[in-house]
């Protein structure tokens, strides 16, 4: 790769909590911070055991590490849901959903393990979550929560 193309993308590395799914994207520089889908809804929470989910749009399918494969998931389809879920097989953490309708990725913000090779602090400023489902679904539980404001 040109040092120009290098510089001009950030490679960003995603895992689950066993390492068996692992996986990365590379992202424009331009298109940074990733906003970021906050999501109340009930098909997430209860898949999640957490009152809320957050996911980023991935510009193009998860490019799967040497020794990781899509084969390490395990697909499932929420009866109402528009998006197969992908869970590592082996611990269950969510790490993707792929969207049936249009064949588009979302990888869950959570599971992000390094940008640009650093871990921890070298990964801030990555994401900004600054969005909130509007599903009418997602709207009714999102006031499950009170918030002290
Ligand atoms: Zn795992």
């Amino acid at each position: 790769m040109k040092s120009l193309e290098r510089d001009s993308v950030t490679s960003v590395e995603f895992a689950c909590l066993c390492g068996a799914t692992r996986f990365h994207s590379t992202f424009s520089r331009a298109s940074l911070p990733l906003p970021v889908h906050i999501c109340h809804c009930s098909i997430y929470r209860r898949t999640h055991g957490a009152l809320f989910t957050n996911h980023a749009s991935l510009p193009h399918p998860p490019e799967w590490m040497a020794g990781s494969s899509e084969a390490a998931c395990t697909r499932y389809r929420p009866a109402h849901g528009t998006a197969e879920m992908l869970f590592c097989s082996t611990c269950g953490t969510h790490v993707l959903d792929n969207f049936v309708a249009n064949g588009s990725w979302m990888v869950s913000a959570a599971v992000l393990r390094s940008v640009d090779g650093k871990e921890g602090p070298g990964a801030a400023g990555l994401f900004k979550a600054n969005q909130h489902c509007t599903k009418l679904l997602c709207h009714n539980s999102f006031y499950i929560l009170r918030y002290n404001t």
